[in-house]
């Protein structure tokens, strides 16, 4: 049997990606969040898990290092998608992709600046508007730009707005709405697509009852 590597981001989205992987069968053998370790062996003998970072969670999957991936679709967006397939929405660490500015400033006339560590992204999107930017690249901390006159605005995720509000910035307007999304390497689909059919279809059982529980309550 054909084993299976699955790579994951530490944080947010393996804390939700365990109970799905759980159902599925696929549990670590130790505890993820407290090892420095990369690579964990679970309780499915031929299942393997890779901790990476975020944006390097594509990459691996479409170079086949890695044969299915669990990643935002923000980076999936700024990755550019391509060169694997995307076949099930997890429906876990949902939030919004939005471009933001400090509370009643207009948008300058012209060029304007924007901050983000979506680059490519948020090129795409003011293009498709018409309007002229200066993309500035961070890492973090996007909120602080526009207070310190480094940006007129930024694209960054919106939760709750929280983070917005305490920094004097407003939403402006929505780029796309996210969730996590389960993607697959698309030589592996085809050389373990029982394993894999298997694996998705475990998962998207366990996502199909949460919404249910969720339409419920
Ligand atoms: P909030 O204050 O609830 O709007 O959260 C905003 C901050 O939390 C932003 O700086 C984001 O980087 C981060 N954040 C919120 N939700 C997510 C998510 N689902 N995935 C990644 N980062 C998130």
């Amino acid at each position: 049997m054909s084993a299976l590597t699955i790579a994951l981001t530490k944080g947010r989205i393996l804390k939700e990606t365990l109970p799905l992987l759980a159902a599925a069968g696929i549990e670590p053998l130790e505890d993820i969040s407290k090892s420095r370790k990369l690579t964990f062996e679970t309780s499915s003998p031929d299942v393997r898990l890779l901790i990476l970072r975020g944006s390097d969670v594509p990459t691996y999957v479409e170079f086949g290092a890695a044969d299915i991936g669990v990643a935002g679709k923000d980076t999936l967006l700024e990755h550019g998608g391509k060169g694997f397939y995307e076949p099930l929405d997890l429906r876990i660490s949902r939030c919004r992709l939005m471009t933001a500015g400090m509370v009643g400033k207009s948008t300058p006339v012209g060029r304007m600046k924007v901050a983000t560590k979506y680059v490519s992204l948020a090129k795409q999107y003011y293009a498709e508007k018409g309007q002229q930017v200066d993309i500035i690249k961070l890492y973090g901390a996007m909120e602080l730009a526009p207070l310190m006159d480094l940006a007129d605005e930024i694209v960054d995720i919106v939760d709750t707005g929280n983070t917005l509000v305490a920094n004097g910035l407003e939403p402006r307007e929505e780029i796309a709405t996210i969730s996590s999304r389960l993607i697959v390497n698309k030589a592996s689909l085809k050389m373990k697509h029982q394993k894999i059919e298997a694996f998705i279809d475990a998962v998207a059982g366990v996502v199909r009852e949460r919404e249910a529980e969720l339409e419920k309550a």
